[in-house]
């Protein structure tokens, strides 16, 4: 049987009565906009369950995982392991609102991990942490603007959506109505990679608080800095006095033990992490010098709290899974990315349609162009129509990429050889039929 035929045998029944249900009672039918699938066109698949690195649907159909939530499930879903922590603390009680040993543990583990954090605050979203970093950033510098980049995204904190990629380039929105244009003056906006604009940004005296970069940017699909650019941001962050703050929700503990700012040699003042730091479960924190963290109340000045903040199971998940990330993790998951992106390649080539494959370990993205893509524009420029035939071919076939361009691919642990041999295969015959609905695109 060819994947072609397997692929018209899949239902999608129970999905779609589920959608039917859920798009009275959730906006949209989701939790989170580009779970809804509409930028390829098609309707989302509901999950039932995730074992290791495939996902299965309320129809019973298997897909090999490339979105793994988003990029915290580093080690695939349901990792033995982690479920054990999870379900032995469960049993201790899920939440007390008082301090607990897990979560010293945890900061030292992170301050191991990222030596520019010497302590953390954690809360429970990636968008709080952020928020936080950035009060706190405001708060040590006297000063209110916050420079960030075209394409990237810090969670969906007010003043941060303008041009913002992940969902709002998804859905082709260029901001958020409901965002006081108070809150949005307050940040200027640089082309990604952009060493003139930058510059010219950070001359003067800009009354910057915070210069604010994903370490590796992957929320307009994945756009690596150019050599030397992050150094630039260090400099340009002491000449004007702004605190350099590295949001590395996705970059932390997964592009290197250490992050981006390890895999770059380049020293944040604060960093924010979230995704693989809750090991599946909801947490997040920011972190940094010692004597910045203690201008955080109860020490310090600068308010900021949450209920479930530190959660107990939360904990237990982020200990289990740092606890898997040793060296010999990290090159593994490397290997299974270039892997992954080498076979792509090939597939691309042998169909004659024109792909930018970036990577880092454990990233990469699938852009539809014949030219490098290093920021926004060039991202936006892309061919996503070719994406979304591309995506809804894969997953007819058994494969689950990220329903958009402008996200990642999220290589884990528990992808095998065998996951991207299935998936290259997939991309082989997935391929040729965007070369056949899109054309072959020349220079
Ligand atoms: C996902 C993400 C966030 C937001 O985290 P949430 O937990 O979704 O609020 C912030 N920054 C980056 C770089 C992200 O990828």
């Amino acid at each position: 049987m060819t994947t072609g035929a397997r692929s018209r045998q899949m239902t999608a029944a129970r999905s779609a009565a589920l959608y039917d249900e859920a798009l009275r009672v959730l906006p949209g039918g989701v939790n989170s906009p580009v779970r809804a699938m509409r930028s390829i066109g098609r309707d989302p698949l509901f999950v039932a369950a995730g074992e290791g690195a495939e996902i299965i649907d309320a129809d019973g159909n298997r897909y090999v995982d490339w979105v793994c939530s988003w990029g915290p499930l580093v080690l695939g879903h349901a990792a033995p392991d982690v479920v054990a922590a999870v379900v032995e603390a469960a049993r201790r009680g899920t939440s007390y609102g008082a301090p607990t040993e897990g979560e010293v543990r945890l900061a030292q583990e992170i301050a191991a991990r990222v030596p520019s954090v010497e302590m953390v605050r954690m809360t429970s979203s990636g968008t709080e942490a952020t928020m936080s970093a950035i009060r706190l950033a405001r708060a040590v510098t006297g000063r209110e603007r916050v420079l960030k980049f075209k394409g990237a995204y810090h969670g969906h904190v007010d003043g941060l959506l303008a041009e913002a990629g992940s969902g709002l380039a998804t859905q082709g929105l260029p901001a958020s109505p409901g965002v006081p244009a108070s809150a949005t003056a307050l940040t200027t906006l640089v082309p990604w990679n952009d060493a003139d604009a930058l510059r010219q940004a950070t001359s003067g005296s800009p009354e910057l608080a915070a210069i604010l970069v994903e370490g590796v940017p992957a929320n307009m699909g994945l756009v690596p800095p150019a050599p030397g650019f992050l150094e630039l941001l260090r400099e340009a962050a002491d000449r004007s006095g702004a605190l350099l703050v590295f949001d590395e929700v996705i970059s932390g503990f997964r592009v290197a033990r250490g992050g981006a700012q390890e895999l770059y040699g380049v020293t944040p003042d604060l960093t924010i992490m979230g995704k693989i730091i809750g090991g599946g479960l909801p947490a997040a924190a920011y972190g940094g010098r010692r004597a910045l963290m203690e201008r955080i109340a109860p020490v310090g000045d600068v308010y900021q709290a949450g209920t479930l903040s530190g959660n107990p199971l939360a904990v237990a998940a982020a200990l289990a899974t740092l606890g898997r990330l040793d060296d010999h993790a990290y090159a593994r998951l490397a290997e299974t990315t270039e892997a992954l992106a080498a076979g792509l390649r090939e597939a691309a080539d042998a169909a004659g349609v024109p792909v930018q494959l970036p990577t880092v370990p454990g990233l990469l993205t699938v852009f539809f162009s014949p030219d490098p893509v290093t920021d926004f524009a060039a991202a936006q420029e892309c061919d996503t129509a070719a994406y979304a035939v591309f995506c809804r071919e894969l997953l007819a076939r058994g494969v689950y990429p990220p329903p958009s361009q402008f996200e990642a691919w999220f290589p884990s642990l528990a992808h095998r050889p065998e996951h991207v041999a299935r998936t290259v295969q997939a991309a082989a015959d997935a391929l040729q039929v965007v070369a056949r609905e899109r054309g072959v695109v020349r220079r």
